[in-house]
Order: C-alpha cells, then sequence, then structure tokens
C-alpha cells in the first residue's frame, strides 16, 4: 500500500482536480485505491454525488472514540476499483473539540495501518489549512505531491509547503519524498513560462519538467463541484495528468530502489 498527500497551503490550487485525476489513472492501470477527502469544503466528496445532507459518515468517524474503522466508512465508486471516503463540515471544528484528546495527530496513519493492504494506492486530498487534518495526512503520508498553480503568487505558497513538509520528514525520521505538479499552467503568458522556470530553479528534480494546462474541459463553472472526469476524457488536461501519473510512478520507483 502507498500513501500520497496532495497537499498545498494555498487553496484553487487543483488539489481535488489532481486527486481525482491521479486516482482514475491508478483505478484505470488495474489499481485498488481509496480517495480520502480530508477537507471540510467536502469538494471531493460532492464530486461522486454525495449530498452534504444527511451528513455522511467518513473522516470524522476515524477521530472517534473508539474510531471507526476505514473499510466500514469506504464506499465504492461507479469506477471500477475506485473508492472513497467522505469529509464533513463538521471537519472544520475538529481541532478546538478535541483540543482535550492528546494523540489525535496519528489517528489516521493508524486507522491506515488497521486498514492493512485492502487497497494499493490511498490518496490524501487535503485542505489548504495546516492544521490537525494536514498533519494527520503528512504523518501518514509516504509522499507529499505539491500542485501548484504556475503563476508567481503562487511561489511563496510552493516553498512553504516545501518546508512543511521537510519539517515533518525531520520530526517524523522518515522520508517524505516531494513532487511538485505546476498546474492551471498557460502557456501564452510570460508569467506562466518564468514562474515554471523559478520553481524548477528553486526545486529542482522534485518539479516535473511539463505542467497541467488550464483546460476549460477540467472546470465547470455550471456546477459547484470538480468534474469526475474519466481517465479517457479528451483533451490537453487529462492527457497532462496522464503523463503526471506516469512520472510520479517513475520517480516512485526509483525512490523505492534507493531505499532498498
Ligand atoms: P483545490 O482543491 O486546490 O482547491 P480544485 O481542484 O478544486 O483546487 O480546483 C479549483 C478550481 O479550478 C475548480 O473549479 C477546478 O475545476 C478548476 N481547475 C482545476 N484544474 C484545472 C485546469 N487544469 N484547467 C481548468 N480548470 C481547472
Ligand atoms: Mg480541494
Amino acid at each position: 500500500m502507498r500513501i500520497w498527500a496532495i497537499a498545498n497551503q494555498k487553496g484553487g490550487v487543483g488539489k481535488t482536480t489532481t486527486t481525482l485525476s491521479l486516482g482514475r489513472g491508478l483505478a484505470a492501470r488495474g489499481h485498488k485505491v481509496l480517495l480520502i477527502d480530508l477537507d471540510p469544503h467536502s469538494s471531493l466528496t460532492r464530486a461522486f454525488g454525495v449530498p452534504v445532507e444527511p451528513v455522511p459518515e467518513g473522516v470524522q468517524e476515524l477521530f472517534a472514540a473508539p474510531p471507526h474503522e476505514i473499510a466500514a466508512l469506504a464506499r465504492h465508486s461507479d469506477i471500477p476499483g475506485l473508492d472513497y471516503l467522505c469529509a464533513q463540515a463538521s471537519l472544520a471544528t475538529l481541532e478546538r473539540r478535541s483540543a482535550n484528546q492528546p494523540g489525535l495527530g496519528l489517528a489516521l496513519q493508524q486507522a491506515l495501518a488497521r486498514h492493512g493492504e485492502q487497497h494499493d494506492y490511498i490518496l490524501l486530498d487535503c485542505a489548504p489549512t495546516l492544521g490537525l487534518l494536514m498533519i494527520n495526512a503528512l504523518a501518514a503520508a509516504d509522499r507529499l505531491i505539491i500542485p501548484t498553480q504556475a503563476e508567481p503568487l503562487a511561489l511563496h505558497g510552493l516553498d512553504g509547503m516545501v518546508r512543511t513538509g521537510e519539517m515533518v520528514e525531520r520530526s517524523r525520521k522518515r522520508a517524505l519524498p516531494i513532487s511538485v505538479l505546476p498546474t492551471l499552467f498557460d502557456r501564452r503568458t510570460r508569467a506562466g513560462n518564468e514562474t515554471l522556470k523559478l520553481m524548477q530553479e528553486r526545486h529542482g528534480e522534485r518539479v516535473w519538467e511539463d505542467a497541467i494546462p488550464i483546460d476549460t474541459r477540467i472546470c465547470n463553472p455550471a456546477a459547484l463541484t470538480v468534474p469526475l472526469l474519466g481517465d479517457d476524457y479528451p483533451g490537453r488536461g487529462m492527457a497532462a495528468y496522464r503523463h503526471a501519473l506516469e512520472w510520479l510512478l517513475l520517480s516512485e520507483a526509483a525512490q523505492l530502489e534507493r531505499a532498498a
């Protein structure tokens, strides 16, 4: 089982879109995949058509005493091999409510350890807040994937997220490889191209040498949710996500080989 955290302390950079697209790509390759929605805004949950009322069972129950098991909470999607675990709006106050319950930073990691090898890949769609949920995700993750908008203002957010990842790595004394996926890239603008160059200069091999382009087929302003696009969906955006997944799998294979 491999656990990927998809995180950035900035919102609207394509985290949920990336989680869904990579998840679909992995399922299309025959893997058993579980997507966990760790954002109280529940975009990923809603992409699967789950309404916010009545409140679905999900991540909140991993923090209950005693915690529920992932297998009992996860739902099958219509896509073979792709399961998901819902977020709830109440997660926004989890931190405040659990102030007198120590040890909750490892709740997700412990739930995943009990879950064992029932899925090949677990993808964690994080909220853009450096709080208890993000700490849980980074503690559990085998790798950190940072989607980052290819525009100048996003560079600070990227640097901050990289520092957070490195800090977690030092404190847990277990490697947390970082991969950066430039997203929402507009090839025609100088700002986009220069930002991409700067990202590569600052973060080197961690950065994918390509970028996910802005593709109007990915965003659907009429819908309030991130659309759940098929791995075979036409267009530059999804094609780029397929390439990004190949790169991620190749770099992971190289990391695992180095660690062996
Ligand atoms: P986050 O999870 O980081 O907040 P989302 O994945 O929800 O970001 O994306 C934010 C918005 O941008 C959504 O409306 C989404 O559909 C849109 N979007 C994401 N990636 C692309 C893209 N490559 N091209 C066009 N729109 C995109
Ligand atoms: Mg999101």
